[in-house]
């Protein structure tokens, strides 16, 4: 009966991410001990202060529709991390809070797309970009990167992409997936290319702004002189904070851009739940160094994931300055076969891992690279040797 479905669904793909999520929780349910490292999830706890707030909010009632946009007192604590951590100066209007970053990323397509409008995605991008730019008609315009420039498009690639038709530029720093961390020189000279386009708007992706193992720390394009009327910078609690299933995420766009977000999510889902709201204004009123551990363990795994792939043959490395991702170029393995599977590609190869090794990756195909895996590190220092291993005796 697909072909009663509306084209909009048809042409869609199923988040690969999630499919991938989806297929060891049901291979584990039959009783195969996969080890997981497809999910971009955190695998510690909500920390107590912030789950404190969320069981006062219940015992205080808190159980009326919000305003679409957030609570006002949430609001105040985004402007006030926006100034703290970014240097950005916003006001309310121009704040709005979503039911997850996924759905802050929806809206601002939702406004500002119009059918045939192009989208610059700098490959690898986030798996969900490429599908929510199209939902609105929009067409996406991939930029390959590739490990030799660290998954880093350079202002040459960006003002070679650039047509009539260009609408928007959507990026992630810290990238998932490929843990790139663009920094402060780096943006500027994406800045200048996008200024002698007045009419071209970037999307920037910052909800790994904390799990940056760079010197220098976060940079936000928004900062550039020139580039904060033109920006909507996107961030979240899913990540840094572990409350991937409290589902809240944020922008601070200009005013324009955040009324009709707020105009689109009050026709379709209303205000974020209200119980996770109170919690995020506790989590982000916080001083980043409270979460402070948990990105120092993502480090550890990141130098140990690093350390035992660099034993497997065929795994081409970058050193991720931030998320929790690795991304090998495992083109090594094409063409070769293993245990009598051939490899043509990256989707062949990461099943193999599943069926061979028993450990869920990503395919890098989804995030508009097809010579790559992911490999996410949010997962224990025991499963990742252990998954490592198990990499290393299947290809062998
Ligand atoms: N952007 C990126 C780059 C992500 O990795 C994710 C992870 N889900 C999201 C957006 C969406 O996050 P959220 O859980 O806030 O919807
Ligand atoms: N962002 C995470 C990932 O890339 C979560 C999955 C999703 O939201 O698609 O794995």
């Amino acid at each position: 009966m697909n072909h009663l479905l509306s084209d909009r669904i048809n042409n869609m793909s199923t988040s690969a991410t999630l499919a991938m999520a989806a297929k060891t929780r049901e291979l584990k349910t039959q009783g195969k001990d996969i080890i997981g490292l497809s999910l971009g999830e955190p695998d510690f706890n909500t920390p107590d202060f912030i789950k404190e707030a969320a069981i006062q909010a219940i015992n205080d009632n808190y159980n009326s529709y919000s305003p679409v946009d957030g609570y006002a007192d949430l609001k105040d604590a985004i402007i006030t991390k926006f100034k703290r951590d970014n240097h950005l100066t916003y006001t309310p209007n121009q704040i709005v809070v979503s039911t997850g970053a996924k759905q802050s990323l929806a809206n601002v397509a939702g406004v500002m797309l119009n059918e045939g409008d192009e989208v610059i995605l700098p490959c690898p991008y986030w798996v969900s970009y490429s599908d929510i730019v199209k939902l609105y008609d929009g067409v996406p315009v991939e930029v390959p990167t590739g490990i030799e420039t660290n998954f880093k498009m350079t202002p040459q690639q960006l003002e070679a992409a650039i047509t009539p038709k260009t609408k928007m530029i959507w990026f992630s720093s810290p990238c998932n997936p490929s843990g790139s961390v663009y920094s402060k020189e780096e943006l500027e000279g994406l800045a200048e290319v996008i200024k002698k386009h007045p009419n071209i708007f970037v999307v920037s992706d910052e909800i790994y702004e904390l799990i940056n193992y760079t010197k220098n720390g976060h940079y936000s394009i928004a900062q550039v002189d020139g580039m904060y009327d033109r920006t909507v910078t996107v961030n979240g609690v899913s990540k840094a904070f572990a409350m991937t299933g409290w589902r809240i995420g944020y922008i601070g766009a200009p005013e324009w851009i955040a009324r009709a977000c707020n105009k689109m999510q009050g026709q379709i889902t209303s205000g974020a739940n209200c119980i996770a709201q109170r919690a995020v204004i506790n989590a982000l009123n916080a001083s980043p160094s409270k979460v402070q551990y948990m990105i120092d363990e993502f480090k550890v795994r990141r130098d140990l994931v690093l350390d035992l792939l660099n034993e497997v043959p065929g795994f081409k490395t970058n050193v991720p300055d931030g998320a929790f991702y690795v991304f090998p170029d495992v083109t090594y393995y094409f063409g070769k076969t293993l245990r009598g599977k051939t490899i043509n590609n990256a989707t062949d190869f990461s099943l193999y891992l599943l069926e061979e090794a028993l450990v869920a990756t990503v395919t890098g195909d989804a995030f508009g690279d097809s010579n790559c895996i992911r490999i996410s590190y949010a997962a224990s220092q025991e499963e990742i040797k252990e998954a490592i291993k198990r990499i290393k005796d299947a290809v062998s």
